[in-house]
């Protein structure tokens, strides 16, 4: 059989632009993942408890597109939340990002905001040119709390010092001289009611669309006859590594099932200094379901496996720009997501991605088109 495009990976990019391509102009598409499943790593699944995990991890969704909102709101309901981290640091867990209860209780203080901003402006320490993830933080918050709160958590998650590792990874994570202990400030912040799986099963299911799963695209391209490839795998794996591999960091998830209604506070609680793990989550906190026991997911980061997060550091950046060289000159093969375009995006940037790709190929002249048409 022809396909008008073959994508590979049924993540978010690849369903957006198979929802697209096959509900509103008409194209025959066919997706093929190595997985056994679609879903990408947003994927989640009842466990043999019955409890809803999500299998690569916690995913909470939040953004501050309206658009894409609309365009994900036509495959679920929502189920408002707000995403709280405690992280456990010197025997107390204490609210992540720093804000007021996290300093007054890691020091036993009584601070107000003022008296935190000027405490933060006298233990920052002054970074003439603000580089890595060690600079940003060091010169809000000073030493002390760089140590209890980020070194050891980026050492992990990473697997280098915060000295090494670019900025923006810690940029992302604000400092609070308020009692705000929201995670996310983002406009819209919920989670799919049914769950993730149940949302992409509604943007699939349509007469042009086949699915094969469990099925490396390497392995059956020969075979295959089609117009156009979309492809959201890891760019440098499609172009066989030529230019050296870009480096991701994996994660090791040890899902558990333990015999108790309630584990821990909140859904997520950090460990930046002990233990070889850097976090556990706790399922039902994030989905609302209600059950005797629960499920929690151990992540231990770790080199080699699923390629999870693209590396931030220059050189990986230098690197890209090769491949990505490569890939603008391939004329009949679009890449798109986190893999595809190396970049360290949200579920929503990558939905925001897609429908901007998906424009482009039908020729769309805005979002909203590209959501409306
Ligand atoms: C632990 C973790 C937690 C996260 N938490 C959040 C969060 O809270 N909020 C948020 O907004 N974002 C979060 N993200 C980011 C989110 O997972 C991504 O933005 C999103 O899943 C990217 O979608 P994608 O389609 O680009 O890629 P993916 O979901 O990775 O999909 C790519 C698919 O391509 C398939 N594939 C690759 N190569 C091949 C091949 N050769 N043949 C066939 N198939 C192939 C893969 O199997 C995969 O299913 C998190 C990511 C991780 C790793």
């Amino acid at each position: 059989m022809h396909f008008d495009y073959v994508i590979v990976g049924a993540g978010f990019a690849g369903s957006v632009l198979a929802e697209r391509l096959a509900t509103q102009a008409d194209k025959k598409i066919l997706i093929i993942d190595k997985r056994p499943h679609i879903g990408g790593n947003a994927y989640d699944c009842l466990n043999e408890d019955g409890i809803l995990i999500h299998q690569y991890g916690p995913h909470i969704f939040h953004t501050n597109s309206p658009e894409v909102v609309t365009y994900l709101s036509q495959f679920t309901e929502w189920r408002p939340y707000e995403h709280r981290v405690l992280a456990s640091v010197d025997g107390q867990l204490l609210p992540i990002p720093i804000n007021l209860d996290t300093v007054n209780k890691l020091y036993g203080f009584s601070f107000t905001s003022e008296e935190l901003a000027d405490y933060f402006a006298s233990v920052g320490e002054p970074v003439k040119d603000i580089k890595t993830s060690e600079d940003v933080v060091v010169s809000q918050v000073g030493r002390d709390l760089y140590e209890k709160f980020f070194r050891g958590y980026t050492r992990k998650q990473w697997g280098v010092d915060p000295s090494e590792l670019d900025k923006m990874v810690t940029s992302r994570i604000p400092t609070r001289t308020n009692q705000d202990d929201r995670y996310f400030t983002d406009q819209f912040q919920c989670m799919p009611l049914h769950g993730y799986t149940k949302m992409f099963e509604k943007m699939v299911a349509h007469s042009n669309i086949q699915l094969m799963l469990g099925t490396d695209f390497k392995q059956v391209k020969d075979e295959l006859s089609y117009d156009e490839l979309i492809y959201t795998g890891p760019v440098d794996e499609y172009f066989d590594f030529c230019f050296g591999k870009l480096p991701y960091r994996s994660l090791r998830f040890d899902h558990q099932t333990v015999d108790v209604e309630d584990y821990q506070p909140v859904s997520v609680v950090n460990y930046p200094n002990d233990h070889a793990y850097t976090r556990i989550t706790e399922y039902k906190k994030l989905t609302g379901q209600e059950h005797p026991k629960t499920s929690i997911t151990f992540e231990y980061p770790q080199d080699e496996g699923d390629p999870y997060y693209p590396v931030p550091r220059p050189e990986n950046a230098a690197l890209y720009r090769q491949y990505k060289q490569l890939a603008d000159e391939q004329k009949s093969v679009h890449f798109v997501g986190r893999l595809g375009t190396y970049r360290y995006y949200n579920m929503d940037q990558v939905v925001a991605q897609a429908l901007t790709l998906y424009k482009k190929l039908v020729g769309a002249d805005s979002l909203q088109e590209a959501i409306n048409s």
